[in-house]
């Protein structure tokens, strides 16, 4: 009997991973790859990502430092940069290779290559069914990530305005290129895939390159791909890969009695710029504070219930505004996309949202009380 099992050694898998085996959890994680393993992802990994780490990632992941974007939007362009860094760029298999390993040393159990196929809930513990094996645990946490099926036990299956499609491509260039091109920002282009986005993402030696739109607006995206790639000059034959990412900032079930789900699995994604990795690598490790205070202080098993509620303290509110501010601009997109490109300051207080100086809901407030001067002014 493991005190907690973990379904899925993604970011939000691992961190819970790393936090359980410190606080002395008996804890396996089950992946269903084996590592390292690709993960479609546009790979900006945030300073607010870096800032739930206990270690140093810097020398083992880090490929650029990004200090602004530049945006795009019916041929007009606009380029920002703060003098701090906002993220850097990472490629997704090594990074979550080396998260899962930096759980590992903490001493907890890790299977890779088998997949859990699903879960019962009992009086006191969980049986975890793998194809082969059963396992059983007091707790579980589903970090099974945007397209597993165990969440649905818990809650309902998203709707199509609520999950985007996106798909990815890397395509290798030399750094000189990607210096000459883009150097040390983000290339983002707006109302690409139907009130989507796209993105030019710099990394050491490619470029990471992709759409995504809400599911309900994307009735082909390989199509919406393909023009992307070809208006911005990449013409060769590239694998496309696809990925859901949840729109984030929606109230959905969390809980049951003795299962959490955290990251993508619980939907908690920044809607606005799509940023997924630090949410879940926070939710993880809360919902291992809340498993260890069951299980180590001997709080009460309906405190479970407060997982939600502890989220919702940390970041909820803010993927709350950023799924407000993602909804304006659905709504009114000729007013909120010309005033993202008609005015620097619009773009520069953004990245200061990016870096976790400012919060969403003070930067609607903000936006909403200048949108006159940004709409008839340069
Ligand atoms: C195209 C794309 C681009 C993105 N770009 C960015 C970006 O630039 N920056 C950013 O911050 N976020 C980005 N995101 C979002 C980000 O990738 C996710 O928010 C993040 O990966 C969530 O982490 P997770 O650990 O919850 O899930 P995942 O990273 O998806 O990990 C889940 C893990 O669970 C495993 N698994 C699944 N089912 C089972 C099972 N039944 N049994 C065992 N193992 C299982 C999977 O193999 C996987 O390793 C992007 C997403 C997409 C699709």
């Amino acid at each position: 009997m493991y005190d907690l099992i973990i379904v899925g050694g993604g970011p939000s898998g691992s961190a819970a991973g790393r936090l359980a085996g410190k606080l002395g959890l008996e804890t396996l994680l089950i992946e269903k790859e084996i590592f390292p393993r690709y993960k479609p992802c546009g790979g900006a990994f945030s300073e607010q990502a870096v800032s739930y780490l206990d270690f140093d990632v810097s020398q083992s992941v880090y490929e650029r430092d990004v200090f602004g974007a530049r945006v795009h939007f019916r041929g007009q362009v606009i380029e920002k940069h703060k003098e701090y860094r906002i993220a850097t760029t990472v490629t997704r298999s090594v990074l979550d290779n080396y998260l899962l390993k930096k759980a590992k040393e903490t001493g907890i159990e890790i299977k890779t290559g088998e997949t859990v196929i699903d879960y019962k809930e009992n009086e006191g513990y969980v049986d975890v069914y793998t194809r082969d094996n059963l396992y059983k645990a007091k707790f579980v946490i589903v970090a099974e990530g945007s397209s597993g099926r165990l969440k649905n036990k818990i809650r309902e299956r998203d709707k199509k305005d609520e999950y985007s499609i996106c798909i990815v491509t890397e395509i290798e260039e030399n750094n000189e290129t990607i210096d000459e091109y883009i150097y040390n920002a983000i290339d983002l282009h707006l109302n690409v895939a139907n009130m989507g986005y796209g993105w030019i993402f710099p990394h050491e030696k490619y470029y990471s390159v992709g759409i995504g739109g809400l599911a309900k607006d994307l009735s082909n995206p390989k199509n919406t791909m393909m023009d992307f790639l070809h208006t911005n000059g990449f013409n060769g034959e590239y694998t496309l890969r696809g990925g859901l990412i949840p729109v984030g900032g929606i109230k959905r079930n969390i809980t049951s009695s003795r299962v959490v789900l955290s990251g993508d699995a619980a939907g908690f994604v920044d809607t606005f710029s799509g940023e997924g990795i630090a949410y879940a690598i926070r939710s993880g490790q809360i919902a291992v504070e809340i498993i260890s205070r069951i299980l180590l202080s001997k709080n009460k098993l309906s405190s479970l219930k407060d997982y939600g509620s502890n989220c919702e303290r940390e970041f909820a509110d803010n993927l709350k505004y950023s799924l407000m501010l993602a909804r304006m601009t659905h709504r009114f997109p000729e007013i909120f996309f010309k005033i993202f490109t008609n005015n620097s300051d619009v773009i520069d207080k953004y990245l200061e949202v990016l870096a976790l100086r400012r919060t969403y809901k003070d930067y609607i407030r903000w936006l909403l009380l200048s949108t006159p001067k940004h709409l008839f002014f340069k």
